[in-house]
Formats: C-alpha cells, structure tokens, sequence
C-alpha cells in the first residue's frame, strides 16, 4: 500500500506511520520529496486494516494496491477454476460456455415445468433453474412453493438429466438442498448476507454466487471468498445487473466490463443473467450474445411455459418457442467460441 502524507508534516509523524507498519511486518520505503512524503510498505495487508492508518496525525491518504480477497484470486491460484459435475459438465476456463435455464419460480404447474425442461435439454442446456424460496420485494408477492418445488426440480432432473440450480435463503434449509440441489444459489440480496455465506461456505455443492444490486466488484468477489475460505472452493460468480438511475427500460444496467474485469482479478467462473439483468425479455439475446462475446463462461436466463401468467417475472422470461429461437442462435455463438477455445487448448497443449 501507499501512505500519502500531509504535506510539510513532521519527522515524528512519519516515523510514527513507519513503526506502525514495521509492527505489522510490513517492509517500509520511504520516498521523500520537497513538499510531500510517500511512504511505500510492502506486505500482508489482509492480516492488517489499512484504513486504520488513516486516523494517524500527518497521514493524508492511504491507498491500497493489493486486492483483499486471496482464495478468489489471480494472484492467489493463475489457473481458471473449472467445476466439474457428477454428469461430466465443466464450468468455467476454457470450456464451453453452458445455459442454464428455466422459471423465475417453480409453480403448481408440474408439465409447466417439465416441459421448458425438455426444450431446454432438447436445446443442449445442462442445468434447469428455478426458484422455490423467492426472495421477493413485497411480502404480498408469491413466496414460492418450497419443498414441493424442490421436489418437482428433483422429478424434472430426473426425467432429463439436468442439474438442478435453485435459491437458498435460509441456512436452516441447508439439508433440504443438500437432498434436492446440483448448485445452490445465492441471490443478488443475500450477497453480503454473511452467515449464509459461511453456510455454503460448509457445503459440498457448488455455489452460483450473484452479483448484489448495489455491490462493487471487490465487494463482490470478497463474498466469494467468504464462501471459500470456509472451506467451499467451487463457487460460480453471476453478473445480473447493477442499479442505476434509469428504470425506464430495463431493470438494472448489466455491467458487461464486469466479466472481463473479473476474469482479470479472479481465477473463478464468471456467468451472465441477462434476464434480471434487463427485465425484459426482447434484450435477453442481445445481452446473451454481448456477454458470451465478453467471455462469460456462460448464462443464466428466465423461460416459462406461459409467461403472461407467470407468478412471477414474466416480463423478462422467455416462451418456450421463444427460448427455442433464442438458444439456436445462441449456440451457433457458442459453437465458434467452443471451437476457439478449443483451438486455444491445442496452443496451450491442455487436454
Ligand atoms: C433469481 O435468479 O431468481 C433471482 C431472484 O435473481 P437475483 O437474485 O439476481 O435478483
Ligand atoms: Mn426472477
């Protein structure tokens, strides 16, 4: 990290900053020039808060250099992270980008359900979403059926194959998912909902960990490490759109630079939900393909056999035929990535 001192402050305020970090076992150099001094200190910061220099007499600014996350990150492990399934599905490095796909909520409607789940295996998808605990703004809103959807998800993966991703809200529901669930998801509210980070942290399911509404990209990636360094090192990062001050026409931004930026910082899989993301659903194509063009390892998006009659949100689902369409063209996409990456493997002599 770097101290900026006030200019023109005293030698024993510089020397006060310098045995701080000393004490920390930070190596220290100083940087003296006319007006100001910079202090440099190399070092383990994550055992430190560096903020708390900031409250030192003389001390101007202090800015930090590494990231604070160290399980989640580049620095930490070079090589992507790729999760593999029981089925044999890869997520994540240089595989080829998945969809996964299926209803806002899980509802009565048990064909409704099967029925997207069978275009989306018959589109080549590998997971079905669905929401059984809905985390939902107003309490008056569907809640979600529980246990019965988990139920029904466990009968659909079944029938197809697919792997089943749903929402935990409540750590006392962990054996439950434990029972039913492929991957358990985090949603974007609960990104920073601590002890249930340090929940799935125990689990042994992979973690599909979303992006908060309102969360920075460190903020994120430090709940990512919350999960992983309680013992969980399969997580999957989720981009679902941050908020802004336009809601005219989609429901959040999607912040595109996120995937690249993360694939940068952290060696974690990193995929896209294009339909929380705009809230509508004519923009789930487009923002699918700028998200697989921006190397998302892969997408996350909302299809319902009747979405005008979807309990919930069916602006931003897909119909069946709809889906169909969509996830033709996406995987033609799909298919000249895979075959880069393919070609990349060959490069970089991986199997
Ligand atoms: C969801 O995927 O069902 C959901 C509620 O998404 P988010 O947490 O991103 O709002
Ligand atoms: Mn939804």
């Amino acid at each position: 990290m770097i101290i900026i001192m006030e200019p023109g402050t005293s030698e024993d305020n510089i020397q006060r900053v310098v045995k701080t970090l000393e004490k920390h076992e930070f190596k220290v150099v100083l940087n003296r020039g006319e007006v100001m001094t910079v202090i440099a200190a190399i070092g383990d910061k994550r055992l430190f808060d560096p903020h708390s220099l900031g409250s030192l007499e003389g001390v101007r600014e202090v800015k930090i250099i590494q990231e604070p996350y160290k399980l989640a990150s580049r620095e930490g492990q070079q090589e992507d992270t790729i999760i593999t399934f029981d089925n044999g599905v890869k997520v994540g490095g240089l595989e080829r980008p998945v969809i996964m796909a299926g209803p806002c909520s899980v509802e009565k409607d048990y064909q409704g359900l099967l029925d997207v789940a069978y275009a989306a295996k018959e589109m080549g998808c590998k997971f079905l979403r669905g929401g059984a605990f809905k985390p939902r703004t107003s309490p008056y809103d569907f809640q979600g059926l529980e246990e019965k959807a988990l139920v029904f998800l466990a009968r659909a993966r079944e029938k197809t194959g697919l792997l089943v991703v749903t929402e935990l809200m409540d750590s006392n529901d962990m054996p439950l998912f434990e029972n039913y669930v492929d991957v358990i998801q985090i949603g974007a509210r609960n990104m920073q909902n601590f002890a249930l980070l340090k929940a799935v942290g125990k689990s042994t399911k992979p973690v599909l960990l979303k992006r908060g509404g309102a969360a920075t990209i460190r903020e994120f990636l430090l709940a990512a490490e919350y999960i992983m360094c309680n013992g969980n090192k399969n997580v999957i990062l989720c981009e679902r759109g941050i908020k802004s001050f336009d809601q005219s026409f989609t429901r959040n931004v999607l912040d595109i630079s996120a995937i690249p930026v993360i694939k940068k910082l952290s060696h974690l899989p990193i995929i896209v939900d294009p339909s929380h993301a705009t809230g509508r659903r004519y923009l789930i194509e487009p923002m699918s393909k700028a998200a697989l063009i921006s190397g998302a390892h892969g997408l996350i998006m909302e299809v319902h056999h009747d979405p005008d009659n979807a309990s919930s949100d069916g602006a931003q689902s897909l119909s069946i035929p709809q889906f169909i369409e969509v996830a033709k063209r996406l995987n033609k996409l799909i298919g000249r990535i895979d075959y880069d990456n393919r070609m990349t493997k060959q490069e970089l002599g991986i199997k």
